[in-house]
């Protein structure tokens, strides 16, 4: 089977180093494996969206080399395919609605106990959607981490697929996209190795081989923040991509040729996708000053 790697970025800001790690990282193991490399939008919470970022990010990436195979994918114009699911599991029992509020959940211990899970709720008004956990996932193999433990009482939690202000949650979403795109292997910051388990667990319940996990080393600032929209990380620069795309390469564990500065931004994915090796990868969050 041919390797088909992605990059999502939500729109929620502009690229900053932290994505441009995995923007690069998961250009670079696809493209190693001669495989597509696709670029899809996860604009599904636009309260939380920055107005323009999606266009300015794939001008980002065009900018820095990293050009994408196909068409770019809007999580936006799929809601049609989360609610076909959704439906389809309510149907079924499989999901259920839920009344239960946040500050509940942390009085009962944090976690979701399956309170409204034989309720019978019908009124999808002011409730969210749950899924009933029949596959929880305790552990997974990243390919550079090994096995990687999640929680039990997390493993075991019936989540939330569908939230109470009627947007969809990013496990489903991310997992109906990854398999209907044909995804083999995600390759992604290590923030998101918590909500792996769940989305195994998806593939496990919507009947599909579940793929492979690839979690790259987080960048954190002199403060030991995660460069991240929500931290407020300056964007990358647009017009002179080469210090960071250097300093990048740098940080995914490239000795990096003397001349390297001298080359052409294509000559530099070039030998980025020549080079590339999962060994060289650093262990862990590496300070960037
Ligand atoms: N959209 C997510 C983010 O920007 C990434 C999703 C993923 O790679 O699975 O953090």
């Amino acid at each position: 089977m041919s390797y088909i790697g992605r990059f999502a970025p939500s729109p929620s800001g502009l690229l900053h180093f932290g994505s441009l790690i995995a923007a690069l990282g998961s250009y670079f193991q696809a493209k190693a494996m001669q495989g597509k490399w696709l670029v899809r939008i996860e604009d599904i919470d636009p309260p939380r969206e920055m107005p323009g970022a999606a266009s300015a990010i794939l001008k980002t990436l065009e900018q820095y080399g990293l050009y994408w195979d196909g068409e770019v994918v809007y999580q936006s114009q799929r809601h049609h395919l989360y609610q076909a699911q959704i439906e389809e599991w309510l149907k079924s029992g499989q999901a259920y609605y839920c009344q239960c509020s946040r500050k509940q959940i942390k009085e009962s211990g944090g976690y979701y106990l399956g309170t409204c899970r034989n309720l019978g709720l019908t009124n999808a008004q002011h409730c969210s959607v749950r899924l009933r956990m029949d596959n929880p996932v305790e552990s997974f193999e990243d390919l550079k981490r090994g096995e990687m433990i999640i929680p039990h009482a997390l493993a075991h939690e019936d989540f939330i697929i569908k939230r109470r202000d009627g947007l969809f949650a990013y496990n489903l979403a991310v997992v109906i996209d990854d398999i209907e795109q044909g995804v083999t292997e995600v390759v992604r910051g290590a923030d998101l190795i918590e909500p792996t388990g769940r989305q195994i667990s998806l593939y496990k319940t919507l009947n599909q081989t579940p793929i492979r996990y690839l979690h790259l080393p987080l960048a954190v600032d002199a403060e030991g923040n995660k460069f991240s929209k929500q931290n407020h990380a300056t964007a990358i620069d647009n017009n002179n991509p080469k210090p960071a795309i250097m300093k990048a390469m740098s940080f995914l564990g490239f000795d990096l040729p003397k001349d390297f500065m001298s080359c052409t931004i294509e000559e530099m994915m070039d030998w980025g996708c020549k080079n590339w090796c999962l060994t060289q990868l650093p262990e862990e969050i590496k300070i960037i000053p």
